[in-house]
């Protein structure tokens, strides 16, 4: 498929098509490139490719054609210059971040972040001499009054795990770009097909593939885009040099779960909105949250920059961690785990698990009450879904 090819279909025609590319053999699936390296007809040709001179494959740490398949089908779908896979997406995080810092910098992230991500930036960049400030997302003054001349980073996740808050991705690249810093933002709820931040004025989105892109529970996996110039300068020589890499055969799981991604993804997110309609004012819940629902604390920001409300659906249980630990167990299809954007609908209880690292008052002050669920809503018949929740709902 062309570059003018790629600007003139929709979607779901990119994630069954972008990016292939075909051997001698001219296979119609794409195929699996189990090789670490590469072989020349002469010494100079060698020299030539590792000199960049002429293209080509050199080493699969950095370069292979499977994992291009995969990087060229993520950046037509998002709409990127450039893409680099990555083994897991904390492994995407911590390139993104640590390709833009250098001791004595400074990054602002929101406080409300997958546990890892903030772990990298408040224990792990720390000790590199790279200072942190988390600031409320939803507090655009926050994130101007948290700029230092040192600041080289603003990194958020929107939606965020697990309260589902919608940070303003516009108003943030602007203060960032103002301070002289880059966004880099963690589009992993919103999947591809809902929010495409790079429009907004992100300079980077990162995700875990290992979520929907994937979407059947498999594999790990992660992926970093960008504009050319933004992988050149901060991305592909951290991933070449230090080879936090996606194996080929993950990027082919990965390459084939694309193919499905928007059937999948939409079916999720209808069912995960007629299992919020449902739930929403149940009398064993406190409240529910979900960015597909007019009654979101963000739903203009939401109505601006997402075009849907995702598969996820966070409530909070009445009675606590007792009322939510009785709510689990009552469940029978649903399964308690932490993956999310699966096939399969599962249940996450963040206090005990995701968010166990955090005290109590930092739990508290993220809206993470201990009676909070995340439910991610799978391809089960959302009838099915709801007479389990229900079920479950009787047992509290
Ligand atoms: C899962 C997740 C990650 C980390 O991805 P892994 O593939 O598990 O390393 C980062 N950010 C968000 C929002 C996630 O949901």
């Amino acid at each position: 498929m062309s570059a003018s090819d790629r600007k003139n279909y929709r979607p779901e025609t990119l994630l069954v098509h972008a990016g292939t590319l075909r051997s001698q053999f001219n296979e119609m699936s794409e195929a699996l490139f189990l090789t670490q390296g590469y072989i020349y007809e002469t010494a100079e040709a060698c020299e030539a490719r590792f000199a960049g001179k002429i293209p080509g494959y050199v080493y699969s740490r950095y370069s292979n054609p499977t994992m291009n398949m995969f990087e060229e089908r993520m950046a037509s779908l998002e709409g990127a210059e450039a893409a680099r896979s990555t083994a897991t997406g904390m492994a995407a995080v911590t390139v993104a971040l640590m390709g833009l810092v250098k001791a004595g910098d400074h990054i602002v992230a929101a406080k409300a972040l997958f546990g890892s991500c903030r772990w990298v930036i408040e224990d792990w960049l720390g000790r590199f001499g790279v200072a942190s400030t988390l600031v409320d997302g939803k507090d655009i003054d926050a994130w101007k009054k948290a700029v230092r001349p040192n600041t080289k980073a603003f990194f958020m996740e929107t939606p965020t795990n697990p309260t589902l808050e919608v940070y303003d991705i516009a108003a943030v690249a602007e203060i960032a770009h103002e301070a002289g810093a880059k966004l880099v933002v963690d589009n992993v709820f919103a999947t591809p097909l809902y929010q495409s931040p790079l429009t907004l004025g992100a300079d980077c989105v990162v995700y875990s593939a290992t979520k929907h892109i994937d979407g059947q529970g498999r594999v790990l996996g992660g992926c970093i885009l960008a504009s050319e110039k933004f992988i050149m300068d901060h991305v592909h020589n951290v991933i070449r040099q230090t080879g936090p890499s996606l194996s080929p055969f993950n990027a082919w799981v990965l390459l084939k779960g694309l193919e499905t991604l928007s059937v999948r993804v939409e079916r999720q997110t209808a069912s995960a909105g007629t299992v919020a309609d449902r739930l929403a004012g149940h009398g064993k819940l406190v409240r529910l949250i979900y960015p597909g629902r007019k009654d979101h604390p963000q739903a203009d920001i939401i109505a601006r920059q997402m075009r849907s409300g995702s598969n996820l659906v966070s409530f909070e249980i009445k009675g606590g961690k007792e009322g939510a630990f009785r709510f689990l167990n009552g469940l029978k299809l649903i399964g308690i785990t932490n993956n999310l954007g699966d096939a399969k609908s599962l249940i996450t209880h963040p206090t005990t698990t995701t968010h166990q690292r955090l005290t109590p008052e930092q739990r508290a002050e993220l809206g993470i009450g201990d009676g909070l669920v995340r439910l991610s809503v799978g391809l089960e018949h959302h009838d099915d879904i709801i007479a389990d929740l229900l079920a479950a709902l009787e047992k509290v």
